[in-house]
């Protein structure tokens, strides 16, 4: 154990150049850019660690931008027991208010700088450089030992996880057990997340002058009567799940967005006072609203319950608002997760915790998800955990960053597991 962990403070160091290596390729989604070259990337290097690589192209790719994922096997002496390590290599666009180099991969004063640096190329880095510390201290692995890194994480993993886990290539007729390196810290191990659902719900109404509303319907007043309702309507229920932040142990709910109206295109509240009035909406009581809502629920809720409360909270509107009427379309459903606590892969990750940072293991849960979901969904697998370098509040940020301890620590306690669940 001792040897696993001085090879991979050595090895933590060089995870962090490769992360920087990662960064510098900007693999952005939207619109996806560069894919081909960042999974090349780490295929290039797997290889060179002794991994067989393949490459898959995801559903949904154009010549100009192809959903290329990359998978790197080391077979053990036997096929099972199986660990999956699985990064995704898209990031988000880098957005304002940088005063670094988005793209620079820049090291400074014991940090990685970078779009990516936190979520999440310093995780890839880390499972790369976790496995590559096993191989150097020469333990001889009974079971097979997987890397994939992966595209589309950020639009929902359609071409991406849940591709994968589709055509039967990492499921759990393949694979035991799967870790995550998104950036919950080096003591934080996330196992699992709440559900979705998004809904676009149209209010319509009767037109009528502006002047006289009494005549009309108003579609835009049903509308935030919905909005209000539902938000009274989602209850105080805690979860069992150990979510962070804390607010997030109970059901949330956003709007999205809300459109009602006449939509005037270039609308110039100005002009209104010119005298003119040019360039206003005509005075009409709104016939049609739009909402679009993102609600997440517990798993102790499940998401017929929360169809049923949607339901509820229109038909008594409807009932109160004569001459509305309400259409329902829902966007996304996304199931919650949750590996057990008492799970061979959480228990091991615990003791390499324990045994890397010298403290006790924090187990918690998700506020919105990940890929566990197209793991445990469609492929069936589990064990599934998420356990990576850097702070989820980096993620997305201006100036992201990743400490490069972090790095280390996580690449330490991810060998010792590797050796622990494989040999
Ligand atoms: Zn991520």
């Amino acid at each position: 154990m001792d040897r696993v962990l001085s090879e991979a403070a050595v090895c933590g160091e060089e995870a962090a150049l490769f992360a920087a290596e990662l960064i510098r390729v900007p693999s952005v989604n939207p619109p996806g850019d560069a894919y081909r070259e960042c999974a090349e990337l780490l295929g290039v290097r797997l290889e060179a660690d002794g991994f067989e690589t393949e490459y898959i192209q995801g559903p949904g790719s154009d010549p100009q931008r192809p959903k290329i994922n990359v998978l790197g096997l080391r077979r053990g002496r036997s096929a099972r027991p199986a660990l999956h390590l699985n990064g995704h290599i898209d990031v988000v666009p880098p957005g304002d208010g940088w005063t670094v180099d988005p793209f620079g991969g820049e090291i400074r004063d014991g940090w990685l700088y970078g779009r990516g640096s936190a979520d999440m190329k310093a995780g890839i880095a880390a499972a790369v450089f976790a496995a590559e510390a096993v191989r150097r201290s020469g333990v001889s692995l009974r079971g097979t030992l997987e890397i994939s890194g992966t595209v589309d994480e950020e639009s929902g993993g359609h071409a991406g996880v849940a591709h994968l886990t589709q055509i039967g290539r990492v499921t759990s007729r393949t694979t035991d057990y799967v870790i995550i390196p998104e950036p919950f810290s080096p003591t934080r191990i996330c196992i699992g997340h709440r559900g979705v659902l998004w809904f676009r719900i149209v209010a319509r109404g009767r037109i009528a002058h502006g002047s006289m509303p009494f005549l009309g319907v108003s579609a835009i007043d049903a509308a935030a009567e919905v909005a209000l309702g539902l938000r009274e309507a989602i209850g105080d229920l805690v979860t069992e799940l150990p979510v962070v932040p804390e607010g997030a142990r109970r059901p949330t709910i956003n709007m999205n967005s809300i459109v009602g109206g006449q939509v005037i295109e270039g609308l110039d509240s100005s002009a209104a006072l010119d005298g003119h009035g040019q360039g206003l909406p005509s005075p009409c009581v709104a016939d049609q609203c739009e909402l679009v809502v993102d609600r997440r629920y517990l798993l102790e809720e499940g998401p017929d319950a929360v169809r049923a409360e949607v339901r509820g909270v229109l038909d008594a509107v409807e009932a109160r608002r004569p001459g509305i009427q309400f259409e329902v379309e829902e966007l996304l459903s996304v199931l919650p997760t949750h590996t057990p606590d008492d799970c061979t892969l959480v228990e091991s990750l615990v003791r390499s915790i324990e045994a890397t940072t010298g403290t006790a293991a924090d187990l918690v849960a998700s506020p919105g998800t990940y890929d566990h979901k197209h793991f445990q969904r469609i492929g069936g697998i589990g064990q599934c955990v998420a356990y990576g370098p850097g702070e989820l509040e980096q993620a997305h940020q201006p100036d992201e960053r990743c400490a490069l301890s972090d790095i280390t620590r996580t690449t330490q306690a991810l060998a010792l597991t590797i050796v622990d669940l494989l040999s």
